[in-house]
């Protein structure tokens, strides 16, 4: 076994049939299953509850947050019939400002937290009435967002294209940077005495109607108290989850690039600036480090994670439209990450209808604005409390086929490892 944080010294690992190893320590209270930003800031959160928490991931702090632009955007991602998302999204927002405070002990350069607002425009009629449409929705759930001329939208971001046609100004949308979010969760999680485990987990281990871990890719156990299944677009694949648990995670593909704003000249643009472009939707993202970042494709490819020249050419080609002056700019990273999504766009959080297996995944396009709120909710509910009520529409057990309970609460039983199979 891989491992590091090692010192703080807790988990038992135990080759299958045999004993645990001597000086292995007692077993994990929490076993999370990926090191996205949602496995690390759900152990992150834990281990500050006093929980022992072991993260199992070949590469933690990587995924889709990885390649994500980080918006935090409840506003301009409301769609019609997500109105539900639209106050999980809200809750997420206003806990930003601390939970960029709090991290910021933990990373030199920060998260990259910009309170700028972004700008939605629109390049012609159809896009205008596009754009006029997601107004009124806005407007109807009580949000703020105010509508600008062409003139007033240039006003804002001079190096916009003269054709644009209007647009939304919405001042609470803002941005971090995923990238900086995970390295200072990863810091946070080795200051909380989160253990890694640098391997991937290939079963979920039962014992009688409880998980009690998980089989590592070494054929090694790790047994804990609750495991939490945190692999994002992959968290439906893992082995031995029962019938009653089901976790509808699909991958939704989105390319995304990156371009470079030279040093020393005033950047291309001061804030987020998105449009729907013939249909697609296309947004630039300026960071304080220069980077502006431009995204993303929404396909639907399973997990293939190749770059298409389709792809670069759609953004290039819809942003260009946007901003022609990026095309002046150096290109200097193109990626395609997956957004682990679930049917109805909303994450699957907390207990289960399996004692001991709690879920946070399906953050599809809002992982990196859900963080905070969703290290939150996994911390109550792995100390024996209730879904808040804030994230009632989590529920993991909304798509199991007994309907929307989770069944029996996950209670803190404790298990005898001779009863543990698979
Ligand atoms: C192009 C793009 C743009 C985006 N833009 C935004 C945005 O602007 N704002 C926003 O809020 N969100 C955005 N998102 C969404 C956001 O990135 C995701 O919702 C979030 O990163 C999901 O995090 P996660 O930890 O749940 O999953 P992942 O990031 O997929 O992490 C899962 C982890 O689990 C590990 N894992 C998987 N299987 C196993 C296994 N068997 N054993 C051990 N480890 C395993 C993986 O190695 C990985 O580290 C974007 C996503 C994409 C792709």
């Amino acid at each position: 076994m891989n491992e590091d944080g090692a010192t703080a010294g807790h988990g038992t690992l135990s080759r299958a049939g045999a004993p645990a190893p001597p000086g292995g320590g007692p077993r994990p209270d929490v076993a999370v299953l990926g090191g996205g930003v949602i496995g690390l800031v759900t152990a992150w959160r834990a281990a500050g509850r006093g929980l022992r928490t072991t993260v199992v991931d070949p590469a933690p702090g990587g995924g889709a947050a990885a390649v994500a632009a980080g918006m935090l955007a409840p506003v301009t991602e409301l769609h019609h019939g997500e109105e539900e998302l639209l106050e999980l999204n809200l809750a997420a927002a206003r806990r930003y400002p601390e939970f960029a405070a709090e991290l910021a002990e933990f990373a030199e350069a920060g998260i990259g937290y910009r309170a700028c607002g972004t700008l939605a425009v629109a390049l012609d009629a159809d896009d205008r009435a596009l754009l006029r449409e997601s107004h009124l929705l806005q407007l109807r759930c009580g949000l703020t967002a105010e509508w600008l001329t062409g003139r007033e939208c240039r006003r804002l971001e001079p190096m916009l294209a003269p054709g644009v046609r209007g647009g939304l100004w919405i001042e609470g949308d803002h941005q971090a940077d995923p990238r900086l979010l995970t390295a200072a969760l990863l810091a946070a999680c080795r200051a909380a005495g989160v253990r890694f485990v640098r391997q991937e987990a290939r079963e979920l281990l039962l014992a009688g109607d409880r998980a009690v871990g998980l089989r590592l890719a070494d054929g090694e156990r790790l047994l804990a108290g609750r495991t939490v299944l945190a692999a994002g677009s992959r968290s439906g694949q893992l082995a031995g989850l029962p019938a009653e648990v089901p976790v509808p995670v699909r991958p939704v593909r989105g390319q995304i690039l990156r371009l470079a704003q030279p040093p020393g000249l005033p950047p291309l643009l001061g804030r987020t600036v998105r449009a729907v472009v013939r249909g697609e939707p296309v947004y630039l993202v300026p960071r304080e480090s220069g980077e502006l970042v431009l995204g993303a494709t929404t396909e639907e490819r399973g997990w293939d994670t190749r770059v298409t020249a389709g792809g670069v050419y759609q953004l290039l080609r819809d942003a260009h439209e946007l901003v022609p002056g990026i095309t002046e700019l150096p290109l200097v990273e193109t990626r395609a990450g997956l957004r682990p999504t679930t049917p109805d766009n909303v994450p699957l959080l907390g207990p289960t209808a399996l004692p001991g297996l709690q879920l946070a995944t399906g953050h599809h396009r809002n992982g990196v604005l859900l963080a905070p709120l969703t290290g939150e909710v996994l911390a109550e509910t792995l100390t024996g409390g209730e879904l808040p009520a804030y994230a009632r529409s989590c529920h993991a057990g909304r798509f199991a086929p007994g309907g929307p309970g989770g069944g029996p609460a996950d209670r803190p039983a404790g298990v005898r490892l001779s009863e543990v199979t698979g």
